[in-house]
Order: structure tokens, then sequence, then C-alpha cells
């Protein structure tokens, strides 16, 4: 026989059990499907096991989307504060890392514990381990799982984007959506790692070697930490920038962000004996300086070296051109770039404009963060905004 319900979420990641959650407290009846048989895969791996689950500086800006100003909604609404209230409630220690990012102590385990807690007060229904199939008739919309029927009048999309498949993800809100007539802004890998061509090969070498630089491309610009891998660029700064960039366009590298402009003239006359490779070598890791050094193609002592062609050396080392050739793709990416377009759901509900009860929350929309809280915090909050209308309608 199939089984009345409110709302049916599909997808048990941070979104989906948040919003079940909240929406079940609110006195709805709830059916959480994921295929998956272990919710939240990606809280349990993320932040290195300790679940980067919030920025406390997170506002609209932090993000990503066709339409900039849709997340402010949901964003105002709810906030870090009212996530680390629920962290706290469930007393589970955290700390600030760096740039607002807040860190459980112990395990990003205690995260995924708290969430199904929350489900099970607001007496939420699971189907883990289940593969769906969903349709729209009489007004509700009936899904199939395992020798199981369910239907509900509400639908809420929360399976996330296309990253790392290893780990479950599918394209499965993207095809539901499609086939409600929701457009789909292009799905890219984001927050990866990008690779680099043969020609810029050398830098293979000095796979491991990290150093802090500001990495831009587009309208994106970061201070943080850059990392040269076997395949090219990684590490924070990368990361970050790898959102923003576009194929054929560089990603502009300022190894030394913290030095004054003129700085190596002044070298040349505080220490003119030394090479550039060791003045290099006094503010980068030792073998950057020497590939550096080496590209830079100045040999000799600083003094017998043209301040013209310093000059020219301090302009390149604050902005060096990589031009990447790809990224390591959805298996490495963090999160996924587009997804469902925002111009049809509305910031206040995520709910559909064009197909009543139809919602769509977290990853799946096109809404994406930068690294360091700011995706949990997106997925806590559009869960918040659509939990808040299945309880109120
Ligand atoms: P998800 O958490 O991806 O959940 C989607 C759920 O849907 C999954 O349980 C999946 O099994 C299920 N599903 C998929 N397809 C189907 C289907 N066809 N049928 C049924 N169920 C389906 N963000 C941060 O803010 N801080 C971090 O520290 C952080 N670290 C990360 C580390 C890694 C390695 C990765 C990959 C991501 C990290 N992120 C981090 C990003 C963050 O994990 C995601 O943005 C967030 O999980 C998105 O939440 P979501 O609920 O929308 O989707």
């Amino acid at each position: 026989a199939t089984r009345h319900f409110d709302a049916i979420i599909i997808g048990a990641g941070a979104a989906g059990m948040f919003c079940a959650a909240l929406a079940g407290q609110g006195g709805r009846r709830i059916l959480l499907i994921d295929h998956s048989p272990e919710p939240g895969r990606k809280i349990l791996i993320s932040g290195g096991g300790r679940c980067n689950f919030t920025n406390i500086g997170a506002s609209a800006a932090n993000f990503l989307s066709a339409n900039p100003h849709f997340a402010k909604s949901a964003l105002g609404r709810f906030t870090p504060a009212d996530f680390i209230a629920l962290v706290d409630r469930h007393r589970i220690a955290w700390h600030e890392k760096t740039l607002g990012q807040l860190f459980c102590d112990g395990s990003s385990k205690q995260i995924v514990a708290m969430l199904l807690d929350e489900c099970a007060e607001g007496g939420v229904e699971t189907a883990f381990g289940q593969a769906a199939t969903v349709d729209h008739r009489d007004g509700h919309f009936h899904a199939s799982f395992g020798q199981s029927e369910a239907k509900a009048p509400a639908l809420v999309l929360a399976s996330g984007g296309l990253s790392i498949p290893k780990l479950g993800a599918t394209s499965f809100a993207y095809d539901v959506a499609r086939r409600f007539g929701h457009k789909i802004v292009e799905p890219r890998p984001a927050l990866v790692p990008l690779t680099l061509p043969e020609g810029q090969a050398l830098f293979k070498s000095l796979s491991g070697v990290s150093a802090n630089v500001i990495a831009s491309t587009g309208k994106g610009k970061f201070r943080e930490a850059a990392l040269f891998t076997h395949r090219g660029l990684s590490g924070p700064a990368i990361l970050q920038a790898s959102s923003y960039w576009r194929h054929g366009e560089p990603v502009a590298v300022d190894f030394l962000p913290d030095q004054a402009a003129g700085w190596l003239r002044q070298a040349k006359r505080e220490e003119p004996r030394i090479s550039l490779r060791r003045a290099l070598g006094r503010c980068l890791p030792d073998r950057l300086a020497e590939t550096l050094g080496d590209q830079l193609n100045l040999s000799g002592e600083l003094a017998n070296i043209p301040d013209k062609a310093l000059e020219g050396a301090e302009r390149r080392l604050g902005d060096w051109h990589f031009i990447p050739n790809g990224s390591e793709g959805f298996a490495k990416a963090e999160v996924t770039i587009g997804g469902i377009s925002t111009a049809e759901l509305s910031s206040q509900t995520m709910q559909s404009k064009r197909v009543p009860g139809l919602y769509a929350i977290g990853e799946a929309v096109d809404v994406t963060g930068w690294l360091g809280g700011y995706n949990f915090q997106w997925a806590w909050a559009s869960a918040h905004a659509a939990a808040q209308a299945i309880a109120a309608g």
C-alpha cells in the first residue's frame, strides 16, 4: 500500500537531514530516502574528518551563483550563530582553525549523529540504502523504492551535486528538476586542483612544496597557501581560485605578497654580493626559490644585475601566470558549481516557481560556497528555509 507523508526528501546529506529534522519537529510527517546505506558520507570525510561545519563570517559574498543575491534571504534567516547554538546544545566541542572556519574538536561523526538525533526527535522516517524513482500525478509526488511506495504533496531534492561519484554523487536532482521544466546551470567541478601542461612541467619537480601566495583568476582573489603537485597546482588558494577559473584563462600567482615594491633593488644595495636565488631563498622555500630563480634567468651577484632587470623580476614574481590545461575533475572536486537554476526557485522557500510542492536545497542548487565551511552553511540555511515553508504549509 502507498503510504502518505507531508514531504518526501531525497538525499540524506547535510541539507536533506537538516531539512527533514526541522520539518519533522515542525509537526510534519517526513520520509527521508538515500540510496547510500550510510547517511552523510560527505560530512564524515569533510574537513579532514573534523567537519568544517560553518564559517562565522558567512554572507552571500562568499558564494558563486548566476544570481549573487539569491542566497541572501536563506543565509540571513539561518546564520552561523544559529547552527553553533545547535552544535552547543548537543555538547559538541569545536574550535576556530583559521579565517572564521569552525571545526569539531573530535570528529565529524558527531555532526552526523547530531543530525540523526534531530531527525529522530522530529519522528522522521528513513529509508537508507534504497534507490528511488519519483513521479508527479494527481497533485502528489510518488516515490518508489525497494518494494515500497510513498506519496506526499511535497518533494525536496537534496541529493547534492556531481562531486565525488565514489561517495555516491549522482545527477538525480538535476534530472528530476529538468523533467519538471527547470533549467540547469552547467555543472562544473569546483574547489578542485588544477593541472598544468607539459610546457610548465618543470614545476613538477616542486611537487610537495607550498607557499603563501595570492592566487587570482576572473573575479576571484585569494590569499592562502598554494601547493605544487605532480599534476599541477593545489592548496587552498588554488582550490578557491579554481571555482572562478575558466578553460584557457591564466591563474596569476603573487609569490611574494609581503614584499614591498622595490625590495629586490633594495636587497641589491644592502647585500650586493648575494645571488638572486639567495635573495629569493630568504622569503620562499628553497626549492621554489631555486626553480623561480632559474626561470628568471638572472645569474651572478645582485650587484651585477641591472636595476631594470630586477624590477622586471619583481614584477614577474608578483604576477606569475600559469595556464592550467584542466582540473582534476569531479573525482577530486570538493563541490559542484552550477546546478538547478535559481531563476525558477523562490529565494524565501526554495520552492519551485513552476511546480508547487517541489523544493531544491543544498549543493544541488546553483549556489556554491568558497572553501572554509561556507558550503555546509548553505546546506543548513537552504534546508531551514524549505523546512519552514513545509512546516507552515
Ligand atoms: P550531500 O551532502 O552530497 O548529500 C547528498 C546525498 O544524496 C548523499 O547522501 C547521497 O548519497 C544522496 N544521493 C545522491 N544521489 C542519490 C540518488 N540518486 N538517490 C538517493 N540519494 C542520492 N563543505 C564545508 O562547508 N566544509 C567542509 O569541511 C567540507 N569538506 C569537504 C570535503 C570533501 C572531501 C568534499 C567532497 C566536500 C566537502 N565540503 C565541505 C562540501 C560539502 O560536503 C557539500 O557542499 C555538502 O555536503 C552538500 O550538502 P548536500 O546535502 O547538498 O549534499
